[in-house]
């Protein structure tokens, strides 16, 4: 797939839900940080760092109808970034996620759910816009009610020097402060057939969403996995907090996701959006095939 055809977006059927992912295009993330301590000779066969050893990565955000319900899982890195924030993150310019939206038929107006994994500021930046004159946020999403989990909230608050610079506070302060954000204090069932769970590693309050029709499950894995790169449990990315745990909830989630013929949807895959887990019997590995897009 090129480039130019990297924005989606891509529909899929699960059960009675309609599943679309619909990009905020692509950034930049360096390979060493993408793929922690894998050798680079092993992860650049597949994701080939260009001459200042970044990696293309996507910004893949799932939207949901079920039961009369529209869900937006994730809002990729929006436009409230600086230039140098843009720039040194790859940030396409082209920030036209909203506009590709409304042409796909969504209105904005009419999102009942927004869920985000966690508050990482390539995550849910599209949650909120900032008025061009006079700076002003308000939700981009004005009906709708948003979710994550209380302790990513305080972490973020926390604006710790490891991490801080993934942080930005426009995109989720004003909406705990207007009661619109929902803070979770651990796993629920939000709506039916949506279900959010918490997998700490990335982050302490990474919640991974399921989506289950009529027998089907899909699961938007979050930065637990962010690419089909990433299944293999030892492939951890640098910037999890707590690797050690990334690898057990991966093998519980690979786990469950091969026996139950989940759907995986990839945030930051930029080859596959989705596709399907099979553990291979002599090795134990877990074996990738792509869904069609
Ligand atoms: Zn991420």
């Amino acid at each position: 797939m090129t480039e130019l055809e990297w924005t989606g977006p891509w529909h899929r059927r699960l059960g009675a839900a309609e599943l679309m992912v619909l990009t905020d295009r692509t950034y930049h993330l360096d390979g060493g940080a993408f793929f922690g301590v894998v050798p680079k000779p092993l992860w650049n066969r597949h994701a080939p760092a260009d001459e200042q050893n970044r990696v293309r990565a996507g910004l893949n955000s799932l939207i949901v109808r079920l039961n009369g319900a529209l869900i937006v899982i994730e809002t990729g890195c929006g436009n409230k970034l600086n230039e140098k924030q843009m720039r040194n993150g790859g940030v396409d310019p082209r920030r036209d996620y909203l506009k590709r939206m409304a042409a796909a038929g969504i209105d904005p107006g009419r999102v009942d759910v927004v869920i985000n994994t966690h508050l990482h500021y390539d995550h849910c930046g599209w949650n909120t816009l900032r008025h061009p004159e006079t700076g002003a946020i308000t939700a981009a999403f004005p009906q709708a009610r948003y979710y994550v989990q209380r302790r990513e909230w305080e972490h973020a608050r926390e604006q710790h020097e490891r991490d801080r610079v993934s942080y930005l506070p426009e995109n989720y302060d004003p909406l705990v402060r207007s009661g619109q954000m929902t803070l979770l204090e651990g796993g629920r069932e939000l709506l039916p057939g949506i279900t959010v769970e918490c997998w700490p590693g990335h982050t302490r309050g990474l919640q991974g969403v399921l989506i289950r029709s009529q027998g089907q499950t899909a699961c938007y894995v979050s930065d637990l996995m962010p690419t089909h790169w990433h299944l293999k449990p030892s492939w951890v990315m640098g910037f999890d907090l707590y690797p050690l745990e990334s690898i057990d909830n991966k093998h519980r989630v690979l786990e469950r996701a091969a026996r139950e013929h989940w759907l995986m949807v990839f945030t930051h895959d930029p080859e596959h959006v989705w596709g399907y887990v099979e553990r291979h019997g002599a090795s134990g590995e877990y074996l990738f095939t792509p869904a069609s897009t």
